[in-house]
């Protein structure tokens, strides 16, 4: 009797889960972007709460005016909408970027189109204002797929790309942020010194003070039923030695197949270059006929949550239904749909 209770709350168990996942994806969207994980929810106040949706909207609304732009395609929408994310001191990507250790801003974006896979990426650059709009000139005027640092900087230069002096990027807030990382650290290795052999005071780095995913990604569907994706991220903040993250590496933190989805991430980067997240998605989706929300919580919900890593995607398939998969108490986003409804959330499903 036993057994057959317990498979019967299996049943009930699995039922829930696949309505929830399924409750979640929106169908006929065109258009989605997201802002990062973001806060947990005790720090979250109804300012902040406000500003970020509000920017999300902007931003959505600024895609999905690109996308219907005559002879638009998906990578106009995806790069207004991230230019305008990058532009806002709110989040982690151009300005308002998070702080190296050594107290630097070094952005990464990547940007990858469905129909053809040609993609293009930059990382650890300093100088150029826009780097979703370098990622894009990779793609579109290089033969090459990812830049690096000054190669990329000098590349964008000779695009025309507009560039700024270091400290556009700066905000008193990130700096703030990088100091509070600092003192935590070193009460850690003091901690470290006097319990010898303990690696850490015990609390996951994501829930230190100052810690914060805010990375910002967008997907589109254009009219000609073409997939587009990108990432723009100042990457974790008090990263040391030239660190790069998932955002700038195709297949990990972004990737489009017309065949499947288009897919941004955002997260500890170093899980989703490992697990090779954006592409898993794609590749359950292709070799095994799952469906897009199947397929991304199969990722990021089961595989990396039983890693340890931290983080969530946006997902967009071929049909128009988008799927946001997170493992974190919530995540900025929203989506846009073929006739202009707009939803964005945050902590509900
Ligand atoms: N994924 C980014 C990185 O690891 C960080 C983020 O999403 O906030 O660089």
């Amino acid at each position: 009797m036993f057994r057959s209770i317990g498979f019967g709350l299996l049943l009930v168990s699995v039922i829930v889960h696949s309505t929830r996942a399924e409750d979640a994806v929106v169908e006929n969207v065109v258009f989605a972007i997201h802002g990062g994980i973001g806060l947990d929810k005790v720090e979250m106040t109804p300012e902040i709460d406000k500003r970020v949706r509000t920017e999300l909207e902007q931003a959505l609304r600024a895609g999905f005016a690109a996308l219907n732009k005559p002879n638009a395609t998906g990578l106009d929408a995806v790069e207004a909408a991230i230019r305008l994310m990058e532009d806002s001191p709110q989040f982690n990507a151009g300005r308002g970027a998070v702080f190296t250790h050594d107290g630097r801003n070094e952005l990464d974006a990547s940007i990858m189109e469905g129909k053809t896979l040609k993609a293009g990426s930059v990382a650890g650059v300093s100088t150029v204002k826009n780097p979703i709009t370098a990622a894009r000139a990779v793609m579109e005027k290089s033969k090459h797929v990812l830049l690096v640092s000054r190669g990329a900087e000098a590349f964008a230069a000779e695009k025309g790309l507009e560039i700024v002096d270091p400290k556009y990027f700066r905000t008193e807030e990130r700096w703030q942020q990088l100091q509070k990382q600092l003192e935590e650290e070193k009460k850690r290795s003091q901690v470290r010194g006097q319990e010898s052999g303990q690696e850490t005071t015990g609390i996951p780095e994501r829930h230190l003070p100052g810690f914060s995913f805010g990375t910002v990604g967008a997907v589109a569907l254009d009219k000609s039923g073409n997939l587009s994706a990108g990432t723009s991220t100042g990457g974790m903040s008090n990263k040391r030695w030239g660190r790069v993250g998932d955002s700038p590496i195709i297949g990990a933190g972004t990737y489009a197949d017309n065949e499947a989805c288009a897919i941004s991430a955002t997260g500890h980067g170093e899980y989703f270059i490992r697990y090779c997240v954006a592409h898993d998605i794609v590749a359950l989706m292709k070799y095994k006929s799952l469906p897009v929300n199947a397929a991304a919580d199969e990722v990021i919900r089961k595989k990396l949550k039983a890693a340890g890593g931290e983080g969530g995607v946006i997902c967009l398939d071929n049909k128009g239904r988008f799927y946001p998969s997170y493992n974190t108490e919530g995540m900025y986003r929203g989506c846009i749909t073929r006739d202009g409804q707009v939803q964005v959330r945050i902590f509900e499903q």
